[in-house]
């Protein structure tokens, strides 16, 4: 088998058990991060060389589109990651960074259960991090914090490790007020610097560190400045290597969809929980009645139209017989899949907490809700465009 037959191979069991399973996005205000970030992930799981990542830019990249299976806009990825021993998949779905986009970032939040909110040390809370919280948190998607760009703290600013304690403290309170005020009702989703919610580091440099990794290592912020300053940030790549601490802050922390689905559909559709329909949706039910939502269309030269999918009730399947209840027309499900690193792969089926791409829907639009012609269920909630914040943090 070559290392792809793995991972796929990998990937299509991990897909039929929700508990290992994390649909997650990355955002953040432009330039703050967010691709360099993402690329980390991408090496980690083996789809670039570690080296790399922070100068290639997979997210970004248009120039290879040549050499995907299917040109994808919005690239997304599933990833295996390890984590105490176990495999995890870990979709990730890439988001605009610029605030134009913003319908795309909220379509991209109906497809996830958490995020990773990346806030430059530097600038701190910009009005696209407020934006992007807002949107996160409005459909009830989870966060969690990287404060990036510590190294230019270190470097170009000469911080010294209280005043880098100072600022994270500032950063970190500001979106945890933030997250305070735009939280849903029933959601208590502060951030905790001792828990391991919130990380710091350099995306660039590859290294970053929280709480619990300083307990476990013994590394402290003056032992970071020392690394920095001495220009020794490749030795601190190898100790506190970023995409485990993230790893570890997305497992642990942002909820599998078989959890974040159980207070999400209330939310999001508005059909009768207890009927069949609603049961499958709310408990994640590979089994149950189809209930998707497409969150993304695509348009390939040879593929038509690519949607991206968030299944979250019963199972796509390949030739499959679909209806748009938006629509109000049946569609065959022509191929079917996941993103895995920047290409995609078929498989037959794709069940219920999982992020897929179908082809063969005739004129699919973002938000239409999928099922099988004999249910017919209700709509899932339109995705609302939020673009603007309402409210600036200084
Ligand atoms: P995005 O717009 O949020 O996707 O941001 P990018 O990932 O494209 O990064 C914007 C710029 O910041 C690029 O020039 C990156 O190389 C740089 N950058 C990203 N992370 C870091 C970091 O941790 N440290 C430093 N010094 N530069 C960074």
């Amino acid at each position: 088998m070559t290392r792809k037959e793995k991972i796929t191979a990998k990937i299509k069991e991990l897909m039929y058990g929700p508990k290992k399973i994390r649909n997650i996005c990355i955002c953040a205000h432009i330039d703050h991060g967010k691709t360099t970030l993402s690329d980390n992930l991408m090496a980690a799981a083996g789809f670039i060389s570690k080296d790399l990542a922070g100068e290639q830019r997979i997210m970004d990249s248009k120039s290879d589109e040549k050499d995907r299976e299917i040109i994808i806009d919005a690239a997304n990825a599933s990833m295996v990651q390890k984590y105490n021993g176990e495999d995890y998949l870990i979709n990730l779905i890439d988001t605009p960074g610029h605030v134009d986009f913003g319908g795309d970032v909220t379509r991209a939040m109906r497809a996830v259960d958490g995020a990773v909110v990346v806030v430059c040390a530097v600038d701190g809370i910009k009005p696209q991090t407020e934006t992007v919280l807002r949107q996160a948190l409005k459909e009830n998607v989870k966060p969690v914090l990287f404060i990036n760009k510590v190294d230019r703290l270190i470097n170009e600013l000469r911080f010294s490790d209280e005043e880098l304690k100072e600022r994270f403290l500032k950063i970190f309170m500001d979106v945890n007020n933030l997250i305070k005020k735009l939280s849903p009702d029933n959601q208590d989703w502060q951030l905790d610097v001792n828990d391991g919610s919130v990380a710091f580091g350099s995306a660039y440099q590859n290294w970053a560190i929280n709480v619990p990794t300083m307990q476990e290592t013994g590394i402290k912020f003056s032992d970071i400045v020392e690394y920095c300053i001495q220009g020794k940030s490749n030795e601190l790549a190898k100790r506190l290597p970023l995409y485990d601490v993230l790893i570890n802050m997305v497992i642990e922390h942002l909820p599998s969809p078989d959890v974040a689905q159980a207070y999400r559909v209330p939310k999001i559709w508005n059909g009768d929980i207890e009927s069949p329909v609603g049961q499958a949706l709310i408990n994640t039910s590979a089994k149950g009645p189809l209930g998707a939502m497409i969150t993304n269309v695509a348009e390939s030269d040879h593929a038509g139209f690519v949607s991206t999918c968030r299944v979250y009730g019963g199972t796509l399947q390949k030739g499959g017989e679909i209806y748009l209840v938006g629509a109000k027309a049946k569609s065959r499900i022509q191929r079917v899949g996941v993103f895995v690193g920047p290409n995609t792969i078929d498989t037959e089926k794709v069940p219920a907490g999982n992020i897929a791409f179908i082809t063969g829907i005739k004129n699919p639009t973002a938000g239409e809700t999928l099922c099988l012609a004999s249910d017919k269920i209700d709509e899932f909630e339109p995705i609302d465009h939020i673009s603007e914040p309402v409210v600036t943090v200084a």
